[in-house]
């Protein structure tokens, strides 16, 4: 039987990308989602992978999610961490609820599903984790300093599970995409958006399809001596 991925956030944007390439590659694959049901459907109905509802930023939400998965489609093996939002701004017109909604879905999302999975990882002696962190993560960036210091917070955390994994056949990495052409960059003004192209070497958005094949070598059997490393994925932009 081939093994069971679970990726969050997977209906849309990168995760759809990172869903489509994992079960080319023989996976089987599920997607969870936040909320947008219109999505889900018509991408499990596109691509016939199973779509689980439920907030990853919800501890019990995703303990029971989890285990739905693993007795209605086996022992999650795989668990690529990719559900994220932004709620934009700069500190001083930033709520407490937008610093707060954005560290409880990016950050603690990852948290939850490692409590959830990583336990059977440990007793089977195999798994793959792989988080989605972000250029912004690395380097900052204006206006948002709740998205930075989760995805930031991801990269520690993805260090730091690594090592405790590592004597186990899990290994934990993460992605740090730069602009990638979904719905989430679509949201961002057109002019910032010009400032921001002008700055990839490259000279263009990444694609999604670019961001999954980088997920799919991460899960692979050949990835079982990368650990707590971050792949960077952006264009050339980290030199900038
Ligand atoms: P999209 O906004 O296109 O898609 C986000 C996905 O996450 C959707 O499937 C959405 O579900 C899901 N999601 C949101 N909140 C929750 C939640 N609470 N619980 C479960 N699922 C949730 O995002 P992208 O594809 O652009 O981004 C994917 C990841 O990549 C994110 O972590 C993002 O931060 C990161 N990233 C993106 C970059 C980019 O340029 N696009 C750059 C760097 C990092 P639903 O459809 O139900 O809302």
């Amino acid at each position: 039987m081939s093994r069971v991925a679970v990726v969050t956030g997977g209906t849309r944007g990168i995760g759809r990308a990172i869903c489509r390439r994992l079960k080319d590659d023989g996976f089987t694959v599920v997607a969870n989602y936040g909320g947008n049901d219109d999505a889900a459907k018509a991408f499990s109905d596109e691509t016939g992978i199973a779509v689980y509802k439920w907030d990853v930023g919800d501890h019990e939400a995703c303990l029971d999610g989890c285990a739905k998965v693993e007795s209605e489609v086996g022992p999650i093996e795989v668990v690529v961490n990719n559900a994220g939002i932004t709620r934009d701004g700069v500190l001083h017109k930033m709520s407490f609820d937008d610093w707060n909604e954005v560290m409880r879905i990016n950050l603690g999302g990852c948290f939850n599903m490692a409590k959830a999975t990583f336990p059977g990882m440990r007793e089977r002696k195999w798994g793959r984790i792989v988080n989605i962190g972000s250029i912004n993560g690395q380097a900052g960036q204006y206006g948002q300093v709740n998205y930075a210091a989760a995805k930031s917070g991801i990269h520690g955390f993805t260090k730091a599970l690594a090592q405790e994994g590592a004597r186990s056949g899990i290994t934990v990495n993460a992605i740090a995409p730069g602009y990638i052409d979904t719905d989430m960059v679509a949201a961002v003004p057109e002019p910032v958006l010009e400032k921001i192209v002008a700055k990839i070497p490259v000279g263009r958005l990444g694609q999604a399809e670019e961001i999954a094949r980088g997920v799919a070598f991460l899960c692979s059997e050949d990835a079982g001596f990368v650990t707590g490393s971050t792949m960077s994925i952006n264009g050339g932009q980290h030199m900038y």
